[in-house]
């Protein structure tokens, strides 16, 4: 037993040591793409499974290339951001050229067609947050109408003021509002209840195991009942195969985005997407 706990307590040095060179590095990567706006959005598309036409997308952060050549993933990015605050000034940048990128492309875009875009709970929260969106709005002439926020569960959402002040705002000025992750957070069932989302994002975790797993079509289910009931939209994340649209189809489901469909893709790449199937 001596032994093994010897032979632990060196391999957790080690990786300590990794841990901190790396976060050096991001840390590095994160000031500078704050400061220097480099960065790129890509577009994952979200579909209607009936139709087979392109209903939204998710705007999803990819980092340039001189940050990836020293290994920082943007998952690691979003990570540090969200655990040091910089969530807030990242997110208020992500927004602006999310919306910068669908003004140039709008006129292609069908009339109900809404692009998402991934809001930490701290920047929904944050001073100024609305005035920004209005500025993002009428800078690059999108109508708000157009936008979709998805928040993620976190314990940090339940029952603020602000939050329900946000939210009525939101409300007001056309912006949905989608519960990201569904399944694998916070969420309360009383909060799921009070909130208004209009919309839920089943996690990837349970449409991956589809349909064989009888604990994700329990979550299907009760969130397809939930929803009826709460008039909110619902779709499935990370569907892959044709196995899972045709359960999640059959099951009156009508909603999907995953690999089945387009990985993110850079937006030219998307919109060739959307021109192909608009075509069919
Ligand atoms: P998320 O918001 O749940 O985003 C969905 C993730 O699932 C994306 O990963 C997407 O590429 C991936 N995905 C979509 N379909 C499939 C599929 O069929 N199979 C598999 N295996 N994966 C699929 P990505 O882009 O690596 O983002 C990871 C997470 O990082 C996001 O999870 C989100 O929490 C965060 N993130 C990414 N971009 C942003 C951003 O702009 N702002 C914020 N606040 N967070 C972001
Ligand atoms: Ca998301
Ligand atoms: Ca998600
Ligand atoms: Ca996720």
């Amino acid at each position: 037993a001596k032994e093994a706990g010897r032979r632990c307590i060196r391999f957790y040095d080690k990786d300590a040591d990794i841990a901190r060179s790396n976060r050096e590095a991001v840390r590095k990567a994160l000031q500078r793409i704050i400061e220097t706006k480099e960065f790129t959005l890509y577009y994952q598309p979200k579909v209607s499974m009936k139709t087979g036409l392109v209903t939204g997308c998710e705007a999803l952060l990819r980092l340039n290339h001189s940050e990836r050549q020293q290994s920082v993933a943007h998952v690691d990015i979003v990570e540090e951001a969200e655990r040091t605050g910089l969530i807030v000034a990242l997110g208020r940048e992500i927004m602006r050229r999310a919306f910068l990128d669908v003004s140039q492309v709008m006129e292609h875009l069908p009339d109900d067609f809404r692009f998402s875009v991934n809001v930490s709970p701290q920047q929904l929260t944050s001073e100024g947050f609305i005035a920004e969106l209005l500025s993002c709005s009428e800078d690059n002439d999108v109508p708000l109408q157009s936008l979709d926020i998805e928040i993620t569960e976190s314990s940090q959402m339940i029952n603020t003021d602000s939050t329900y002040k946000v939210r009525n705002w939101l409300k007001n000025a056309g912006v949905t509002v989608s519960l990201d992750d569904f399944g694998t957070g916070f969420a309360s069932l009383e909060y799921l209840l009070t909130y208004g989302f209009d919309q839920i994002k089943i996690d990837r975790q349970f449409t991956q195991v589809l349909p064989g797993d009888d604990d994700a079509k329990a979550i299907f289910n009760v969130v397809k009942y939930l929803a009826d009931k709460l008039d909110m939209a619902v779709i499935a994340e990370g569907v892959e195969t044709l196995d899972q649209e045709t359960y999640l189809l059959n099951q009156g489901f009508e909603l999907a985005q995953g690999y089945f469909y387009a990985k993110p893709l850079t937006i030219e790449d998307f919109m060739r997407f959307v021109a192909s199937r608009q075509a069919k």
